[in-house]
């Protein structure tokens, strides 16, 4: 129990992947606490990628802060309770006030900080992310961490205003940024956010580092399609970093590899269903390929994220 625990922060701690830390506490039996911590802003790490583009780690999802000639637009909010803890540290970085807010997605690790913020931000979603936030629906496969929503008990503050379905661009010249659905993937509403003239792109949770996904279809997400859209964003021009919804920056060979990584696990899965196989069966045997450096098999008993991935696409989703 002792090396679950280790694990289990360590996870947290290192890498912050919320999917390997959900699986060993799940596997612990019991809940890992309050995802990222306690709200404050010594809790927010900083990490400059240029003079205007930060990326926020603590507290759930990583958020972006891109400073724009009119004020700060974020990419992500994180948990409940971390929304002032960011314009507090916001204002170590800028004096510009929060103008937009963007969600990648609808879990609650990205959006929940979102009705912290004044009601004059903008907020802007893709059209499926704003419907998953308006219907709200539990994480699939994730029971360890309180994931309700504050937008019913605020009267909606915090909903996205602004929705886009394939494409939109905000700003102009060097605040240009632009926002792409390729499809479902982690949920049935990913945004890819391109910071063109700093050439980073946010990938939220779609994209979860050198690691299994987790594949969300009770909001929209997909294995059969997962592999495809990560391919199409990673044909995405002039791009040198892409922000992980919780890992450390990567590149675009990284996300390129992590798309040939889910097809693979998912052309197996679909083998061993189309054989007969048991989720059970197909789980327990399947270990990460050895071309994939820095992918890790977890042990027997902390494959819940694979079991979760596996049952997607026994559902045939
Ligand atoms: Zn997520």
């Amino acid at each position: 129990m002792k090396i679950n625990r280790l694990t289990v922060l360590t996870s947290l701690v290192l890498t912050g992947v919320l999917s390997i830390a959900v699986s060993a506490a799940q596997q612990a039996g019991r809940a890992a606490g309050p995802l990222g911590g306690t709200p404050s802003v010594d809790n927010l790490q900083v990490q400059k990628l240029t003079d205007n583009l930060y990326v926020l780690g603590g507290g759930g999802g990583n958020t972006a802060a891109f400073i724009t000639s009119t004020g700060v637009v974020l990419v992500d909010t994180k948990v409940s309770g971390w929304g002032p803890s960011i314009i507090e540290k916001l204002k170590t970085l800028t004096p510009k006030p929060v103008t937009t807010i963007i969600n990648t997605h609808t879990h609650f690790d990205h959006v929940n900080g979102n009705a912290e913020f004044p009601t004059t931000v903008d907020i802007v979603t893709s059209e499926n992310t704003k419907k998953l936030m308006e219907d709200w629906h539990a994480v699939y496969g994730v029971t360890t961490f309180d994931t309700s929503t504050p937008f019913k008990a605020n009267g909606g503050r915090g909903l996205p205003k602004h929705t886009f379905k394939e494409r939109m661009t905000l700003g102009s010249g060097a605040d240009e940024v632009d926002l792409f659905f390729h499809g479902p993937a982690h949920t049935g509403g990913d945004t890819w956010v391109v910071f063109k003239t700093a050439r980073v792109m946010h990938a939220g949770d779609a994209f979860a580092g050198k690691n299994a996904p987790i594949m969300d279809m009770n909001n929209g997400g997909s294995a059969i399609h997962y592999a495809e859209t990560l391919a199409k964003a990673a044909q995405t021009p002039n791009i040198d970093r892409v922000i992980t919804g919780h890992s450390t920056v990567m590149t675009m060979a990284d996300l390129k590899e992590f798309g040939e990584f889910n097809a693979d696990f998912v052309r197996d899965a679909q083998a061993a269903k189309k054989a007969g196989k048991t989720v059970d069966q197909f789980v327990a045997g399947w270990s990460v390929p050895a071309k994939y450096k820095g992918y890790t098999t977890p042990a027997p008993d902390a494959r819940g994220q694979w079991k979760s991935n596996a049952e997607v696409v026994w559902a045939g989703k």
